[in-house]
């Protein structure tokens, strides 16, 4: 059985499990007393079966002594017949090592060092912490995810409660209220602060104009219009596809009135109490909220409308167009992650239809939002020369894409570009990835990583997370 080397953490002396460094201790045989005192012994690292290749790795996270002959080898001088090195092992995920001692530099002496083989693990610590109401973070489901690639989760402190927003956007203050009244986390560089919260989105406005008079189906002057057409409902398509603000009682800014005269004079006046003509359409495409519905059109009623335009209006008026400004939901997103730093947001309730989201697919945006903390999915990754480890230049990850439909680094892992539609107007999407960190995903999207990313999660460098800091060269030549 091996036992788990947590090759990401710092090394304290004590804990032998924590970082790449395993302090060996030896005993030295002596012929007469005293006369290895001051002499020199060898630890020689053994990789047990196929590892993970070395150029893939800088020399910090190779095992020790790889450019030497015999590889693998490391001096440790003797004292009191005994010799003691903290020695490196290599850094790629799931290797096994074990190690020999001797007091001959071409090891030919040397004898198996007792124990079990190491196995190279990772592991991250999450101070998680989740809104009232809203479900707690499940570590075990996660896990399970990042088995594959050997990186092992485990709870800093203990579940924190925080205030029930809405929509939240902003990671940073989210995720700083998982702080208070606590210390920070022990292993700060390796702790990832995810907050569960209710939806991701941002209250964002957006204008609707049209011309009202002359209108279509009427000639006429304005003034007999206003009189004599009565009833009438106007539906407005909210612009380029999105949802009302869902909360009913704040979703309209403002409602204004153009006046254009004879002679092209123009005169602009904001008309009192919108809720009472600019209403949500339920009969349209709509979705309920905890808090009303977002909807994909509103109606004008017209009747209202008419009362106020007739008290601005003048006989010489020509042409009425009326403007409404309303809010609706922008951003939406199941999850996010920081570009930097390990921060994560993840949303329990969908942000456009306001339903709650099932345990499956929350644990899927969980397992993407780490994913990229973790440094998925970089443009570029290094490359280093075998012998010294020299970098060389750096290969492209063919898998990698950036926006086309989601917010920033993804993989299309099985996934083609198509046309569609982002913010209203046509554009190259990517749909259909096979891999979770594709942009897009809800309970039916795959939950697992493809070989692409598994391979880079094994060789990543977790002892500081976020996006650029384990890929600092990862996203330009
Ligand atoms: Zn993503
Ligand atoms: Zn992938």
């Amino acid at each position: 059985m091996a036992k788990k080397q947590y090759v990401n953490l710092n090394f304290k002396d004590g804990t032998q499990s924590e970082s790449s460094l395993v302090l060996l201790k030896a005993s030295i045989d002596e012929k007469t007393p005293g006369d290895s005192n001051g002499q020199v012994g060898y630890f020689f690292i053994e990789p047990q079966g196929s590892v993970m290749a070395l150029d893939m790795f800088p020399a910090h996270l190779r095992p020790q002594g790889f450019d030497k002959q015999p590889k693998y080898s490391i001096s440790a001088s003797i004292e009191n017949k005994q010799m003691q090195e903290p020695v490196r092992i290599g850094s790629g995920a799931g290797d096994h090592y074990k190690f020999k001692y001797g007091k001959l530099a071409d090891g030919s002496d040397a004898k198996s060092y007792p124990g079990d083989a190491l196995e190279v693990w990772r592991k991250v610590f999450l101070r998680a912490g989740h809104m009232k109401g809203c479900p707690p973070l499940n570590i075990g489901a996660l896990s399970a995810d990042y088995d594959p690639v050997s990186i092992e989760f485990a709870q800093d402190g203990g579940e924190i409660e925080i205030a029930r927003e809405h929509y939240v956007y902003d990671i940073n203050s989210v995720v700083s209220k998982l702080n208070q009244g606590q210390s920070p986390p022990e292993h700060s560089s390796q702790t990832v602060m995810v907050a569960m919260v209710d939806r991701i989105g941002t209250r964002s406005m957006i204008e609707a104009s049209e011309q009202v008079w002359p209108a279509k189906t009427f000639i006429g002057k304005v003034r007999d219009w206003i009189q004599t057409v009565s009833g009438g409902t106007l539906r407005w398509k909210v612009p380029n596809g999105n949802l009302t603000w869902p909360d009913d009682k704040d979703w309209v800014f403002l409602v204004r009135a153009l006046f254009t005269k004879k002679g092209g004079a123009e005169d602009i006046r904001f008309l009192s109490s919108p809720e009472t003509f600019v209403l949500k359409d339920t009969s349209y495409t709509h979705y309920q909220h905890p808090e009303g519905t977002a909807c994909r059109q509103m109606k004008i009623d017209m009747d209202v409308l008419r009362k106020q335009l007739i008290t601005l209006m003048t006989d010489d008026t020509e042409k009425i167009t009326l403007d409404v400004k309303l809010w609706f939901i922008g951003s939406p997103y199941l999850g996010l992650a920081n570009s930097v730093e390990p921060k994560v947001i993840v949303g329990t309730l969908h942000p456009l239809w306001g339903n709650a989201i099932g345990g499956g697919g929350i644990a899927k945006t969980v397992v993407h939002e780490l994913g990229h903390i973790c440094g998925l999915v970089p443009h570029y990754v290094p490359v280093y020369s075998e012998d010294k480890a020299a970098e060389e230049s750096p290969e492209e990850n063919g898998k990698w894409y950036y926006a086309k439909g989601g917010l920033g680094h993804h993989c299309g892992e099985g996934a083609t570009e198509e046309n569609g539609e982002i913010d209203g107007k046509p554009a190259k999407v990517m749909g259909g990835g096979s891999c979770i960190m594709f942009h897009a995903g809800d309970e039916s999207a795959p939950k697992s990583f493809c070989g692409v990313c598994q391979s880079l999660l094994k060789r990543a460098d977790l002892a500081k997370l976020g996006l650029s800091n384990v890929w600092p060269k990862g996203w330009s030549k």
